[in-house]
């Protein structure tokens, strides 16, 4: 028996006895009763780190996949779980999730598996006396992630299906011959080699050039290292490329450092139609954001490395940025990344998950973008454009992107697999 789609796993199942009760027969909605337990016999048994990647000395910013440990959690049932936990050092991933004697593993290891948000509200609890923030997050981000890719795999349905499914309102987005999301827009991020000003505007917009004939729509450059007037003429040039269809957004890297470099660039590129501006000043401040905010029509964007829902809300509420794009793995996981849907919509914002990893993490964010109603773009980063070998891999094995659109998940749980000689070729000894 498997769920429905359209049925939340939480409206039809409740805790009794430390066993999930399904309390709702999903075709007739008459009361079951029926134990339908995903725990009765299920117990996470271990966690497994792996290291993989292009290389020890890899430069993140060329596109190759710097060292990503990859956490995969173990079942007595035999069901695996996994994650990547981007830019979490290695020995940071043991030594929150390795064995008995780590942070998160003495809560979980050898422990029934129960719902992933329960986990989780348990776990933030377990971090409240030490470390709620940064790399514990990501590593319970992660490990949130794998018990979703589990439980997945044990019902039998994608996880944005559990998550809630993907109803759409039809007056709110262009999918409305079905009231139902029938695919995912990815947006392209889009670096140069290097970030001389000849190079940045030759090879980004060329890169723009190649993936728009490959069908994609939307697109973000990146004027990083870059001056006030390079990054104005990138999104200019690669406007004239793109046409005025294309989706074009604008990352700057935490660039500026002041309010008036910022708003001298959002007053030149916005006649360019440019769908936001990322990360123009650090995030630790979220007066910068309010004020540029106040000039430009351009929405503000961050939220790659942002931390839990709290960040996000600071980030909303004092620094008016209204574009949130969680990492599905960093920001927590998908439960918190719920609950940062809700924040987003309930102040009228969007939530594009942003990736610059790879497609373990994109198949996550998937599912996030699947389940979300203020979502209509999630970040890409395509291997196509980029010397990496592994990023390659990793993407022919995820849902391929076509004329420009991603179908939704219909595999059990995130529905990526990783071979085993996969692994073995790109281990790192770290
Ligand atoms: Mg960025």
């Amino acid at each position: 028996m498997t769920l429905k789609p359209y049925i939340r796993y939480d409206q039809i199942s409740r805790v009794e006895g430390g066993q999930f009760v399904r309390i709702m027969d999903v075709d007739s909605a008459a009361p079951m009763l029926e134990q339908r337990s995903v725990n009765e016999s299920m117990k996470i048994t271990g966690c497994e780190i792996v290291v993989i990647g292009d290389g020890r000395e890899i430069d993140p910013d060329q596109g190759g996949v710097e060292p990503l440990p990859i956490l995969t959690v173990q079942t007595d049932e035999g069901i695996q779980g996994r994650s990547e936990m981007f830019r979490v050092p290695p020995g940071v991933a043991r030594s929150a999730l390795l064995g008995k004697d780590s942070f998160f593993g003495s809560q979980v290891i050898e422990t029934d598996l129960l719902h992933p948000e329960a986990v989780w509200n348990r776990l933030y609890e377990h971090m409240l006396h030490s470390n709620r923030r940064g790399w514990a997050m990501r590593c319970l981000g992660a490990l949130d992630i794998a018990l979703w890719d589990i439980v997945g795999k044990k019902l039998g349905q994608p996880v944005y299906e559990l998550l809630g499914g993907a109803e759409r309102n039809p007056f709110q987005t262009d999918h409305s011959k079905c009231h139902r999301a029938s695919y995912l827009t990815p947006y392209a991020t889009i670096v140069s080699d290097t970030w001389e000003r000849q190079v940045v505007l030759k090879q980004q917009v060329e890169r723009c050039e190649q993936l728009a004939e490959e069908g994609f729509r939307a697109f973000k450059v990146e004027a990083m290292h870059s001056s006030l007037q390079t990054a104005v003429d990138l999104v200019r040039e690669a406007r004239k490329a793109l046409g005025a269809d294309a989706v074009l957004a604008l990352d700057v890297g935490y660039g500026y450092n002041d309010h008036a470099s910022a708003l001298w660039v959002a007053e030149r590129i916005e006649e360019h139609d440019v769908y936001f501006f990322e990360t123009p000043f650090p995030v630790d401040s979220p007066e910068p954001y309010t004020r540029l905010a106040d000039k430009t029509s351009i929405p503000l964007a961050m939220g790659e490395h942002a931390c839990c829902r709290w960040e996000f809300v600071e980030m909303m509420d004092r620094g008016s940025v209204t574009v949130c794009q969680p990492y599905a793995s960093n920001s927590g996981g998908l439960t918190e990344c719920k609950r940062i849907v809700e924040l987003v919509s309930a102040r009228g914002g969007l939530l594009i998950p942003g990736n610059w990893s790879t497609q373990i993490l994109g198949m996550a964010n998937n599912h996030l973008a699947a389940y979300s109603t203020v979502s209509p773009y999630m970040e890409y980063s395509p291997a196509q454009v980029y010397a990496s070998p592994l990023r390659a891999e990793l993407q022919a094995l995820a849902t391929p992107v076509v004329s420009g659109r991603i179908d939704l998940p219909s595999q059990p749980g995130i529905g990526i697999e990783i071979p085993d000689d996969l692994i073995d070729r790109f281990r790192l000894d770290l």
